[in-house]
Formats: C-alpha cells, structure tokens, sequence
C-alpha cells in the first residue's frame, strides 16, 4: 500500500492545500493529512477546528485520513507505515525552504520519499499567513478555502 503524509501546519486548510491533495490522489493508495502542531507557530484556529474542516472537505473519500501529530514527521511517516511525504510547491521560496528539509528528512530516514507537486497557478498566491491577517481583520476569506469550510460555523 503506497501511503503518503501531508504534513503541514493547515491554520487554515486552504484551497492550495486542497487542490494538491487531490492531484496525489491517483499516485498514492493512501494520503494522510497530518495537522502538525509546529513548534515556532501558535495556532489561530484550534486543532480541532482545522480537523473538523479538513474531513468536511473530503469526507467523500476513503483514501484520505486526517490525523494530528507532534514531533518528527520521518517518525509519524514511520509509525503509520508512509514510505512518502507529499508536499506543494508554489514559488522559488518554497523549493529552497522545501528542499533543505526533504534534505534533512532523507538524511534522518532514507527509506521515506519527499514527493512535491507544483500548485495550481490560481493558487499560487494563496497562504494560510495571509488568509489568517485578512481574517483577523474581518475581511471575507471564503473565496480562499474549500467550499465545505464555513470558518464562523
Ligand atoms: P507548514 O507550516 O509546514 O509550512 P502549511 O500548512 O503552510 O504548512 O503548508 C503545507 C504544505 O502545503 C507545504 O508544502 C506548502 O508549501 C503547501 N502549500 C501551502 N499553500 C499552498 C498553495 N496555495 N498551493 C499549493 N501548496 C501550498
């Protein structure tokens, strides 16, 4: 069973988010979306609500799970038997902060893969950081998330 972590901090999910878990959908049997708890962020939505959110968006399919974890992602990979980590790419910036850590990841565990996928170009712009600035100044960020994401219900 071909079984992909997608590990990321998720506060909020967006539709970046959303659109590369489904491009990975025909390429693993199994894709977990792993809400992190990172270390250097404090969390704007809670854990759970992230959660809630995120199964709301796939709740059609049985090939994806959402789970929470802490520490290392190349043991979580482990502890769930994941031989990849799926990760989206949206500029310059993100390959060269991406692949230091699949860098890292590869010197901690060589038997795990980091896949990256390029974004979609509608969603290249989009970031949680900027959807939480604009939410916590009460603008409307629907238009940002998937459409089962209602983050005032
Ligand atoms: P982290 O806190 O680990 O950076 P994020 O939740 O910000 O986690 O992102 C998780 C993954 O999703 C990262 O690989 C990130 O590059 C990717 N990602 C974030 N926004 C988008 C987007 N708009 N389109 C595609 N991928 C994205």
């Amino acid at each position: 069973m071909k079984t992909a972590i997608f590990p990321g901090s998720f506060d909020p999910f967006t539709l970046g988010h959303e659109s590369i878990v489904r491009k990975a959908l025909p390429l693993f049997d199994r894709i977990i979306i792993a809400i992190g708890a990172n270390t250097k962020k404090n969390s704007t939505f809670e854990l759970e609500k992230r959660t809630q959110w995120i199964k709301a968006t796939f709740n059609d399919n049985s090939a994806i799970e959402v789970l929470p974890f802490k520490g290392l992602t190349v043991d979580f990979c482990q502890a769930q038997n994941a031989q990849f980590i799926l990760r989206g790419l949206r500029n310059p910036n993100d390959y060269q902060y991406e692949s230091a850590i699949a860098q890292m990841n590869q010197a901690l565990n060589e038997e795990i893969t980091s896949v990256f996928l390029i974004c979609d170009p509608a969603f290249a712009a989009i970031s949680s950081s900027i959807v939480r600035e604009i939410y916590l100044n009460g603008g409307d960020v629907a238009q940002f998330l998937p459409k089962a994401m209602k983050l005032d219900a």
